[in-house]
């Protein structure tokens, strides 16, 4: 069963979104902490990419069974610090490597972002 996790960078809270929650036929959701509202077309949008996603990795179980593929589930992970992009310093070492800038805040993290 999947279910996606959302962050609010708006208060910082997170809070979960079911398969129940996910459809045409309702609204946007609001942030239950801060009840900032979700943008209408991103909704739509992102109920769209959930079904995407979860029926890959239902075929991923389905034809494991069936057919002895190997099987994988998918996790779509976003990194939790959110950083403005004029706050990223391009490393010229580093980007030509792995196409990622360094941070200039002090990330608890990973300590870099990709552009
Ligand atoms: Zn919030």
């Amino acid at each position: 069963m999947e279910y996606l996790k959302v962050k609010c960078h708006r208060c910082g809270n997170s809070f979960h979104l079911y398969n129940r929650d996910m459809s045409h036929e309702e609204k946007p959701p609001h942030c239950p902490h801060c009840l900032v509202q979700m943008d209408k077309t991103q909704w739509e949008r992102l109920i769209d990419a959930y079904f995407t996603f979860a029926e890959v990795n239902k075929n991923f179980r389905k034809y494991h069974t069936d057919r002895g593929e190997p099987l994988f589930q998918v996790e779509l992970l976003t990194e939790k610090k959110y950083v403005k992009p004029e706050k990223i310093v391009l490393n010229d070492d580093l980007t030509g490597r792995t196409g990622a800038g360094m941070c200039k805040e002090s990330c608890t993290e990973q300590g870099y972002h990709r552009l």
